[in-house]
């Protein structure tokens, strides 16, 4: 048993969730639920990002005290989760006073190590972003390099962190690990922008006259914290860094951070800098997703193309939400949303491969054996033996990749040679024939498959997995397990339940 330690980006709460950052919860989720069922013991962290002039702002907005704006936004993030079946272990605020102390500390450290001075900083600041940008970068981009919005010029005191002491430093961390930045175009972006520019030190507070929701600099209570550097350090106050020395170094360094694409620099340039600088190790992986689009936009708050995950859950049900996500495109590329692509998934893939393949067998155990199926000969088909074999052999290896395509595009394989075996051994005529032994035998192959299945697909659909363990007359908790997989003599008792899928009609 080892240990995994999973984290998805802290969701700035001046918005509602959309379909984007459901995404990324999906994927640490199945993540997550895999090192389980594969017994390692998980920690997997999620939470929110509070803090921040925006914030105060969209709380403004709405007329409310900036207190009871974050703890609205909270419970919206919490809920999502919960009807997504996000099953996280813990659920950080950056408003909590541990992960408040621990930014004090952490900024103490760092001052009193040399790595943080006062100076003078002029730079381009875009509101809705929250990100300064030199001038040559407002240059080139006509405005915000983000969302391509005016930006406003400002000079000020402040506090600066030196990144540029430890530039070469991350240049060589990163070219003994290529394979901590993934997928590969993302690692080639970071050393492309390491090769090309020179780094500049970090600005890493606020005047407060500017931005006044936010943790308090220490010593200095006329600024406060950068969100980001606020933010970014919730990964290490979460698992107990200053405060249970115990339980950080049983969790740190994170094994894998999720993030989407566009926050790539935050966290493969500041953040293992940060770390290195308060002697800390770097985390294992850092992976970047795509984004889902509408034809060529990225989903955004501010595009206002927004897709409400809620509405698609209603819409599609969760496990079919899921599916889609993790199925359509590899995780690091870019989608296409669409409700036609997602209809078509659901249709083809799960109505009709998965979910009819189930409901035909346990109808068939049912009519034939009362739901009874206890098989004399329970030696594997000879036409499942290739797919099963590539399951057992490359599931885990597909899923620690974070490559859900091709592990779900085996698991759909073996689905598909069930079908075929259904189709041509014709059981029909077995029963006609009277030849029970084999109706039973062709029966009990077909249960263990779906079984064995079952248990594959347990990370993508937790509760698509567990109906069928349960109409299997299995028990989910005790029966998850990878371990779980191999092909064993059994008796099933069916307990037959709904179609798992119904079709959605187009018209
Ligand atoms: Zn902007």
């Amino acid at each position: 048993m080892s240990k995994f330690y999973i984290t998805t980006p802290l969701y700035y709460v001046n918005a509602s969730p959309h379909i984007g950052h459901a995404y990324t919860n999906v994927i640490c989720d199945c993540l997550a639920r895999f090192r389980r069922i594969q017994g390692d013991s998980v920690f997997f962290l999620t939470g929110t990002d509070e803090h921040g002039e925006k914030i105060k702002r969209a709380a403004d907005a709405e007329n409310t005290s900036v207190e009871n704006f974050v703890n609205s936004k909270v419970s919206v993030f919490k809920n999502l989760w919960n009807k997504l079946d996000i099953s996280y272990d813990f659920f950080i605020r950056t408003t909590d006073n541990f992960h408040k102390e621990t930014v004090g500390k952490a900024i103490k450290i760092l001052f009193d190590k040399g790595d943080i001075y006062k100076a003078k900083y002029r730079g381009f600041y875009c509101m809705p972003c929250e990100s300064f940008w030199t001038e040559a970068q407002v240059k080139e981009a006509d405005g915000c390099p983000l969302c391509k919005r005016g930006v406003e010029e400002i000079v000020e005191d402040n506090y600066f962190f030196k990144l540029s002491k430890y530039e070469s430093w991350l240049k060589s961390y990163l070219k003994e690990k290529p394979d901590l930045i993934r997928p590969r175009i993302r690692y080639n972006e970071v050393m492309g922008f390491l090769d090309n520019n020179v780094l500049e030190d970090l600005c890493i507070s606020r005047p407060k006259k500017r931005v006044s929701w936010g943790i308090d600099f220490p010593a200095d209570s006329n600024f406060v914290v950068y969100v980001w550097f606020d933010a970014l350090l919730n990964y290490i106050s979460a698992v107990g860094f200053d405060r249970d020395e115990g339980r950080f170094n049983s969790l740190w360094p994170a094994d894998i951070q999720l993030i989407g694409k566009d926050i790539i620099r935050h966290h493969a340039i500041f953040w293992p800098i940060m770390l290195k600088a308060l002697g800390l190790e770097p985390p294992r992986i850092i992976f970047a997703h795509g984004w889902w689009k509408i034809g060529e936009d990225k989903i955004s708050k501010s595009k206002g193309n927004i897709v409400n995950p809620l509405e698609l859950i209603e819409e599609f049900g969760v496990s079919a939400l899921r599916y889609f996500l993790l199925r359509e495109v590899p995780v690091g590329m870019d989608g296409n949303f669409s409700y036609k692509t997602i209809i078509n998934r659901i249709n083809s893939d799960l109505a009709n491969d998965l979910g009819n393949l189930v409901y035909r067998v346990l109808n068939m155990a049912q009519k034939y054996f009362s739901g009874r199926i206890d098989a004399g000969n329970v030696n594997i088909p000879d036409s499942f033996n290739s797919s099963l074999h590539e399951l057992s052999k490359e599931y885990a290896a597909y899923m620690n990749e974070v490559d859900f395509a091709s592990a779900l595009d085996a698991i759909w394989k073996f689905i598909g040679v069930m079908n075929k075996f259904v189709e041509e051994v014709k059981p029909w005529i077995l029963w006609k024939e009277a030849k029970t032994d084999e109706l039973k035998w062709f029966l009990f192959s077909l249960l263990e498959g779906i079984r064995i299945t079952s248990i594959y697909i347990y990370p993508f659909m937790p509760r698509v997995s567990e109906s069928i363990l349960e109409q299997l007359g299995l028990v989910p908790e005790k029966d998850i397990g990878l371990e779980n997989v191999l092909w064993r003599k059994r008796t099933f008792v069916i307990k037959k339940g709904n179609p798992l899928f119904p079709r959605i009609d187009v018209d």
